[in-house]
């Protein structure tokens, strides 16, 4: 029995899917595996679990799960659902990378997809379950992708057994043939439920004109148009990435400033005047700092989880155009002719942000009514397309675009590329504003143009990488991984690349010569796993770095191994300086900051044997520096560091001390927050270790008397590419330029730089 407060009741009745309450339990109960479509908003990922516990289909001892593709959507879910209940969150709980709440009492617990899938390897049955819903699979995640595949045997197997295991596949579109029409997926299709969604008409607006580059500018008329003229009504703004985002925000702030409540945006940069002023202060402090004790990590609460989960999206919206040299520092906000007016003040509006790496507190912002009488106007990135459904939204702008990873599938490198999105994301878009009334969508774009878009974004699985999904797969001893049931399967080259660079790393045995050949010819990929390849398997990081943790057993190369790895594998320690800033002021305080973070990562780096560990070694020296600090977000704030992402990286550590530990014992690893840097030979040791994980990703300097062309000039040659590539100017090997050094990425922007480059000896026979 559940209790819900009278308006909680009286809300959830408006939702169509309550409709559908009947349709959907008897389907479930008649059926091992379900699909439920519904529009985005219509009341599947709040209400579905709902009706599962309430039919009695959890218990103490077998729950119900439900997949996320992404954090920010398991968080916020689970504590929807809990308050709709009216219980706590010991109840209704989540778990997520590094985190959960989950307790005994859980019953209805909300996850990211990764979290499930590293479930499966410990308990291949899913036991603990009795319902397992993939919630967004329209998304096409890589992990959704695996989980589906899985699943459709686990649950097969759960069936033998007698314990069955019902499955729940929602999606917000209707295109489900991918499951529904796969027989090697599911050899009875399952059956469709379809929510009538309330949905009130939208009118879409195209442009006439595509402009040809300032979508940002377009966009920012079209809602001053929308805000003077037309009636009440959130607004609901979609562009590619956070700095765009923030820098949009502030324009508005300023044509449309609300009295009396201070703008978030002031405060941000009040903040980081601050920070400068109380640089010092924050020295002395953080010195202070290193005496007392620090707190003790529980390594018990960390349990083993994979990589990846729900990061494209914050890895894309970080990204921000790295123009080398040109001058960011240009106001790009306000000027005249970007049809800045004089601010409005009889106009205000309520601007907030919305990205995956906003903190939530501020995520949760746009969730709350404005304040009374004032408009609001969300600026987001692609995560209000379909996973967050924003209140009160009537005026959608769509700029019609994306930033997405894009990899070469032979060379490897990546670069973050802005382009069109779908038909069918452009819909998604629009459907946003007809959620409480009619509503209008603003398209920046012709309809020819949207008549040339794809109809549908291809899945994710079709676009990376997959070596980490194999090592997975193999672990979980699936040999032929050519035969898994994918709902769609990877490119043959990317399962040959993975598979050559698990060889290489020695994860997967390598068949003799003629023997992988005749493989490749048959499209036959079968190699074994190795002992080596179950205990990386084991590490929730990338195989390369997996690798690099196995090696360093010797010369307690450990504790270091496993902070850098835990440094590359969370991403983008240091905070985002190269933005435009909007005075001078910030200006003077930017400016400041970036020669602070620079003079530290010289610091970091050190000289002599170790500044030849490179980037990694900043990684190694930014970590232990504000660990011994006791991770404070002023020692943070003062260093240029990213908090979240520190303490992010304290956890992995945690993580993986225990996941090291697990498999060596004998090695008795504890996590010192007083680590001691490394000595000359455990860096020599430490080159080596990295270079074993990166052996593939090698360059070699061009001398000068090769130099042909001008475009080679301080360039390094690698295998693979025909042009030159650079070491990025954040790098600090940026000046040094070793003859030979090790990558961990390459990036494309102006051109192609590595990151990540520690320098390497090899002797050169040519
Ligand atoms: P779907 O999964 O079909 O997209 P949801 O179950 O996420 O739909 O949302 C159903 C409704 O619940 C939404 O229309 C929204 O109004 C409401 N809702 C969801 N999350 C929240 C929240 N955190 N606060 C307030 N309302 C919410
Ligand atoms: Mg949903």
């Amino acid at each position: 029995p559940v209790n819900r407060t009278p308006e909680m009741q009286e809300e959830r009745l408006k939702l169509p899917i309550l409709a559908e309450e009947q349709a959907i339990m008897e389907a479930v109960s008649e059926n091992p595996i379900v699909i439920v479509c519904g529009e985005t908003g219509s009341g599947k990922t709040t209400q579905v679990p709902q009706f599962l516990y309430e039919a009695g289909y959890s218990s103490e001892d077998s729950i119900i799960g439900v997949t996320e593709p992404r954090r920010v959507a398991a968080v916020a879910m689970s504590q929807r659902v809990a308050k709709e209940m009216n219980v706590s969150q010991r109840v209704v709980s989540y778990q997520i990378r590094y985190e959960g709440n989950m307790t005994e009492e859980t019953r209805i617990k909300f996850m990211t997809d990764g979290v499930l899938l590293k479930e499966i390897q410990k308990d291949f049955l899913l036991l603990k379950y009795r319902v397992v819903i993939i919630d967004e699979a329209h998304e096409r995640s890589v992990y959704t992708d695996i989980l589906l595949g899985l699943l459709s045997r686990i649950v097969a197997l759960r069936a033998k057994r007698h314990l069955p295991l019902k499955l729940l596949i929602m999606s917000a579109t209707l295109r489900v043939e991918d499951f529904t029409q796969n027989q090697r997926l599911f050899t009875t299709p399952p059956p469709v439920i379809k929510v009538e969604s309330r949905q009130f008409p939208v009118t879409v607006h195209f442009n006439k004109q595509t402009p040809l580059d300032d979508y940002s500018g377009e966009c920012f008329r079209k809602v001053c148009k929308i805000h003077r003229m037309l009636p009440a009504g959130g607004i609901l703004v979609f562009l590619t990435g956070q700095a765009e985002v923030h820098a949009f925000c502030r324009r508005l702030r300023k044509a449309f400033p609300t009295r009396g409540s201070r703008p978030q945006e002031k405060e941000e940069e009040k903040d980081s005047a601050e920070a400068m002023r109380k640089f010092k202060k924050s020295r002395t402090r953080a010195r202070k700092a290193q005496a007392v004790a620090l707190p003790q990590i529980n390594l018990d609460n960390y349990s083993v989880l994979p990589v990846g989960e729900g990061d494209e999206d914050r890895e894309a919206e970080m990204d921000e155009e790295e123009i080398v040299g040109s001058d960011l520092d240009l106001d790009l906000g306000d000027s005249e002719a970007d049809g800045g007016e004089q601010p409005d003040v009889s106009l205000p509006l309520h601007v907030l942000p919305l990205y995956s790496l906003l903190a939530p507190e501020k995520q949760a912002q746009v969730f709350k009514p404005p304040p009374k009488g004032i408009r609001l106007c969300v600026v987001a990135t692609n995560v209000a397309e379909t996973s967050l459904t924003i209140p009160g939204i009537k005026y959608v702008v769509d700029c019609g675009k994306v930033k997405r990873r894009h990899y070469d599938r032979v060379t490897g490198v990546s670069s973050f590329r802005v382009t069109w999105v779908s038909q069918a994301s452009a819909d998604q878009r629009a459907g946003r504003a007809g959620r409480t009334e009619p509503g209008h969508c603003y398209r920046l774009y012709s309809s020819a143009v949207f008549g040339d878009f794809e109809q549908f974004p291809p899945p994710e699985i079709t676009r990376r990488p997959v070596e980490d999904l194999i090592l997975q797969m193999k672990a979980l001893n699936i040999e032929k991984v050519i035969n898994f049931p994918f709902p769609t399967p990877p490119s043959m080259e990317a399962l040959i690349a993975a598979e050559d660079l698990l060889i290489a790393l020695g994860a997967l045995q390598a068949p003799p010569k003629e023997e992988r050949m005749k493989q490749l010819q048959v499209s036959q990929l079968s190699c074994p796993i190795t002992a080596l390849g179950r205990t990386m398997a084991t590490f929730p990081v990338a195989p390369r770095y997996a690798k690099m943790l196995a090696l360093s057993w010797q010369h307690d190369c450990l504790p270091y191994t496993i902070a850098i790895v835990a440094a590359i594998t969370v991403r983008e320690l240091f905070e985002e300086l190269d933005r435009p800033a909007a005075s001078d002021e910030e200006l003077t305080v930017l400016k400041g900051r970036r020669a602070r973070v620079a003079q530290m990562k010289r610091t970091w780096a050190g000289q002599g044997a170790s500044l030849k560990l490179g980037d990694l070694m900043v990684l190694l020296g930014a970590v232990g520096a504000c660990e011994y600090a006791g991770c404070s977000p002023q020692f943070c704030q003062a260093n240029g560091l990213r908090y979240k992402a520190m303490l992010e990286i304290r956890r992995l550590r945690g993580q993986l001390t225990t996941a090291v530990n697990a498999v060596c014992p004998e090695v008795g690893l504890f996590l010192d927050p007083k680590m001691q840097p490394p000595t000359e030979s455990q860096v020599t040791y430490l080159r080596q270790i990295m270079a074993a994980g990166l052996g593939d990703h090698l360059a070699r300097k061009v001398q000068s008397e090769e130099l042909l062309d001008e475009k080679w000039r301080n360039a390094y040659k690698t295998p693979l590419l025909d042009d030159p590539v650079f070491i990025h100017p954040s790098s600090v090997l940026f000046r040094e330029l070793p003859d030979f050094v090790v990558y961990q990425e390459i990036i494309e922007t102006t051109k192609m730089y590595m990151k990540g480059v520690s320098a390497v000896e090899v002797q050169w026979i040519p």
